[in-house]
């Protein structure tokens, strides 16, 4: 099939495209990044928005760059920017370990990391790190900016607190310690598949017990989101196997997973606990 009717605007900056979105977005106005989510909803006429937005060609939104303790991932930025390290240190290496889950190569030149953000599939990858990692969110309309904390973001399926005249300019993710230890599993049937699961975990270690211990799991409930009762499980033990187990149980008894016509709620619960467990064994070895 092909998409419904829409009216196509191309702006070249950011004041023109939230301009432009805030005259649309009453008539179901949609941005367009990468497509990769978008363009397949509209030929199967799930979606049909009456304009598109297209920012593209927008090249202040193209931005990828470390400022103060903040690494600033703008809405051009493609999944495959992240290939490589694009900053030293560990959070360089765990975004370039996390992409390679991310669909296919064709579709990670063209797809985009803020789009993922904001398209808010449960299973994405980099809603998943920004869950984690506790990323900022910035929001700009024609009536200003705002900037919303991953833990307010993330509302449910495909729904997020960005309001429709909002485009995602930016998402921030904090520099992570020298020291940080990461961990990221996953787990689908085939590759380039939506994860049917999937953890990401950071801990430090001080006197040989672990400390600032993130858990953080996607896929499994409506939203990715950090796990306190695991965090728990793990603060002042040491990063051995038994306190794994101890945090691995506790992530699944914790969520509230998803069914589908497939995938039964208790399989994802027992699924919790198994990434949990090892991208915790990823991060110590
Ligand atoms: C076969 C296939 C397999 C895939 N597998 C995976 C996978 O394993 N993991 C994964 O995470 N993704 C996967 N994807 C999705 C892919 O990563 C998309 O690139 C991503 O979900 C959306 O990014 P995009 O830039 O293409 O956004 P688009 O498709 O252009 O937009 C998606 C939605 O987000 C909105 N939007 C986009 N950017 C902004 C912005 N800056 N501000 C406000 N709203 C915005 C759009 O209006 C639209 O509603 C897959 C896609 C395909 C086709």
């Amino acid at each position: 099939m092909k998409p419904a009717p829409f009216r196509y605007h191309a702006p070249k900056t950011i004041e023109e495209a939230v301009a432009t979105l805030a005259a649309v977005a009453p008539e179901d106005g949609r941005v367009l990044a990468g497509g990769q989510s978008l363009v397949p909803i509209m030929a199967f006429r799930l979606a049909r928005p009456a304009h598109l937005v297209d920012i593209n060609g927008v090249t202040a939104l193209a931005r990828l760059a470390v400022d103060g303790d903040k690494l600033s991932i703008g809405a051009c930025v493609r999944h495959a920017a992240f290939h490589k390290p694009v900053v030293d240190g560990p959070l360089g290496a765990l975004l370039s370990k996390v992409v390679r889950h991310i669909a296919h190569y064709p579709i990670r030149t063209r797809g985009t990391f803020c789009g993922s953000v904001a398209h808010a599939d449960p299973a994405s990858e980099w809603c998943l790190v920004a869950a984690a990692l506790g990323a900022e969110m910035v929001a700009r309309s024609a009536k200003g900016t705002r900037t919303i904390p991953a833990t307010d973001f993330f509302r449910g399926i495909m729904t997020t607190a960005l309001r429709e005249d909002e485009l995602l300019t930016e998402v921030r993710l904090p520099i992570l310690p020298a020291d940080t230890r990461c961990g990221f599993y996953e787990f689908n049937r085939r590759a380039g598949d939506f994860a049917l699961g999937m953890a990401l975990v950071t801990y430090r270690v001080a006197k040989g017990v672990i400390s600032e211990p993130r858990v953080a799991l996607g896929g499994i409930e409506a939203q990715p989101r950090r796990i306190a009762e695991a965090e728990q499980a793990l603060v002042g033990r040491a990063p051995n196997r038994e306190a794994f187990v101890a945090a691995a149980t506790a992530a699944s008894a914790a969520v509230d997973p998803l069914e589908d016509a497939v995938t039964s709620a208790e399989y994802r619960r027992d699924l919790a606990g198994t990434v949990t467990r090892r991208a915790l064994e990823q991060a110590a070895a």
